[in-house]
This record gives C-alpha cells, structure tokens and sequence, in this order.
C-alpha cells in the first residue's frame, strides 16, 4: 500500500493493547534529551556477568557504569509504582473531541513512527494492523 493510501483516523487503536518493543534509538534518543520520565517507563532485561536483571532504563542509564552489561530487550510500557506491565500507553492523551494524541510525538519510539505501513510493507498482519481503520 502506498503512503498516499493512509490517513490516520487518531483512533488511538495502535497505542493500546501492545507491546511494544523499544529499539536502541529509542533509548539514546530519550537519553539524550534528558526524558528520565520517558525513560522510568521502560523496563530493561539486562544481563551483566552470567546474570540476568531487571531495571527501569531511567535507574539503569543513572548508574555510574555499564561496563559489560548487555541489554537483552525492553518490550512494553512499564508503571514503576505497581511493578505492572501498562496495557495502555502513558503518553496517550484523548482529547474531549476523542481524537488521540500522543504527548511524545516527535520523539515516539520506532515502532510508532513504523505503524502500520512499514509493517504492512513487510508483509505483518497481526491483531493490531486488522484493527486500524484507516487501511
Ligand atoms: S490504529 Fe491506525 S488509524 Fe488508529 S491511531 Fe493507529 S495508525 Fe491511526
Ligand atoms: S508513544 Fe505515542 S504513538 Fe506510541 S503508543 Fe504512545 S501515544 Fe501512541
């Protein structure tokens, strides 16, 4: 399908119900702008020395060092405060009008900017991309 096709509706359907999973540009990006608040949502898997741990990417990216660690994934909108993986992201505002908006727009991870056309593109047809009305 091409771009001219595609007109998002702002449904908000592709910022509900998913897990995403955040990609290394994601991270730097939101470390280089300072987005610590962007950063506490996300949960890194991390394996440093044989071991595997679990950590925000705010707390990780704090630390002092990361000499050797790998990270493994980050997949998922993170609440530090009920340890829970959110079904809904926190940067999703819906307007009175009921149009969505995303609060991180500019700056939204990867997989956002690629929804849907590039996975169309590749040939993805999951849950979410039957969903959107605007294919
Ligand atoms: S599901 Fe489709 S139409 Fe709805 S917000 Fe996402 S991209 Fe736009
Ligand atoms: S970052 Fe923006 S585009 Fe991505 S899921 Fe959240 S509100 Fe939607």
């Amino acid at each position: 399908m091409a771009s001219k096709d595609f007109s998002c509706t702002r449904c908000g359907n592709c910022c509900t119900g998913i897990k995403i999973q955040f990609v290394e540009k994601d991270l730097d990006l939101w470390v280089s702008k300072d987005r610590s608040d962007i950063l506490e949502n996300v949960l890194l898997g991390v394996q440093k020395k044989g071991s595997i741990f679990f950590i925000t990417a705010a707390e990780y990216y704090a630390k002092e060092t990361a000499g050797g660690d790998v990270i493994l994934g980050a997949a998922g909108w993170y609440d530090s405060e009920s340890d829970s993986r959110l079904a809904q992201c926190p940067f999703l505002k819906v307007g009175k009008d009921g149009e969505a908006n995303c609060k991180i727009y500019s700056i939204r991870p990867q997989a956002c900017r690629n929804f849907p056309l590039k996975q169309v593109d590749k040939g993805v047809s999951d849950r979410k991309i039957k969903q959107c009305p605007a294919l």
